[in-house]
């Protein structure tokens, strides 16, 4: 039987990066990591929770990206940095195919982004892991939530909806051809953090967020914290590629109110278009124009003809009833 800390040399303990920014990574009380001079540290939280983000026999390898992703997400929408990522990790039992998968899809991504793992905590108990992620950022280009001005153009990264299709596919069995099968379960499993378009953004963009709730809600709360309104065009909303199979209400519902799809939402001057095209030109990553911040409080999603869009859901969950 393996031990904790056999466990943890044999899965999580692996040749350090050199000459980095971290120190000390696993195996002392602490790690050690050296921010660069005059940038803040920026730290977020994240947890996937079996039962509540994933299904009981999830492929563990898409865990391990997951967990991740959905941190490196957050670093993205804030401008920061990735520098290192702590790891705790509750297991019913130490099984070594689970905890190999996972780990390899762990380090896949975070290789890919050159992240490194400095520590962390592994206890028996119902699978629940849980990443927190260490950025650093210069503090006064932090892509904040709270720095939306009117008449900012609000602009999206990739598409929209295609992980909220996937979860139909994984809790309704929604039968789909099997390129948009793929397609919508890769949104799903394998989200794509859009770490470059974050540092690119630095110093153009007044405010960002990343959308794991829906571009309504995520939306909102830029609205929230900068005090403002807006104003999006339906007819403007970048469809994922295997939702455009459905009817216009489905497309409309999944893309504003679907989660998941870890894509930046960010207000930036309309006198800066060139450097956002630019920006994501540079990152590899399509951007779209959505709409603008206006004065008054509140969302209006309007059609083509200028009126108000109807919708009938207000949140990701009314499709995912049992
Ligand atoms: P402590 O009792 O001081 O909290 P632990 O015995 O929990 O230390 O862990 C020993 C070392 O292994 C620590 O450096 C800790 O950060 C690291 N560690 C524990 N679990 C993990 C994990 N799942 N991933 C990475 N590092 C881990
Ligand atoms: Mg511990």
């Amino acid at each position: 039987m393996l031990s904790e800390f056999d466990l943890i040399a044999r899965y999580f303990n692996r040749p350090r990066h050199t000459g980095g920014v971290v120190h000390l990574g696993i195996g002392d009380d602490c790690a050690l990591i050296t921010p660069p001079v005059n940038e803040s540290l920026a730290i977020s939280t994240d947890m996937l929770v079996e039962g509540r983000h994933f299904l009981p026999g999830a492929d563990p390898e898409s865990l391990g990206h997951k967990a991740l992703a959905v941190n490196l997400s957050d670093l993205a929408a804030m401008g920061a940095r990735p520098l290192g990522f702590s790891l705790a990790l509750a297991l019913p039992q130490a099984d070594e195919a689970w905890l190999a998968s996972f780990a390899r899809g762990l380090f896949a991504l975070a290789d890919q982004e050159q992240i490194e793992l400095i520590g962390g905590d592994t206890t028996r108990g119902p699978l629940n892991m849980c990443i927190t992620v260490f950025g650093s950022v210069p503090t006064h280009h932090a892509l904040r939530r709270d720095g939306a001005r009117v008449d900012d153009d609000i602009w999206i990264s990739g598409s929209l909806g295609d992980a909220r299709l996937g979860l139909e596919i994984v809790t309704r069995h929604l039968a789909l051809s099997e390129t948009d099968t793929a397609i919508a379960l890769e949104r799903l499993h394998r989200p794509t953090p859009r770490g470059s378009l974050g540092l690119a953004l630095r110093g153009i963009a007044n405010a960002a967020i990343d959308i794991s709730d829906g571009l309504i809600g995520d939306l909102g709360h830029i609205l929230q914290r900068s005090m403002l309104g807006a104003t999006l065009e339906a007819d403007l909303l970048p469809i994922g590629r295997a939702l455009q199979s459905q009817d216009p209400q489905t497309q409309l519902e999944f893309a504003l109110n679907g989660g998941d799809d870890y894509e930046l939402c960010f207000c930036a001057p309309p006198a800066k278009r060139d450097r956002v095209i630019m920006a994501a030109k540079q990152a590899g990553v399509v951007v779209t124009r959505l709409g603008q911040i206006v004065p008054t409080p509140g969302l209006r999603v309007l059609d083509s003809a200028g009126h108000p869009v109807k919708l009938h859901s207000s949140s990701f969950d009314h499709f995912s009833k049992p």
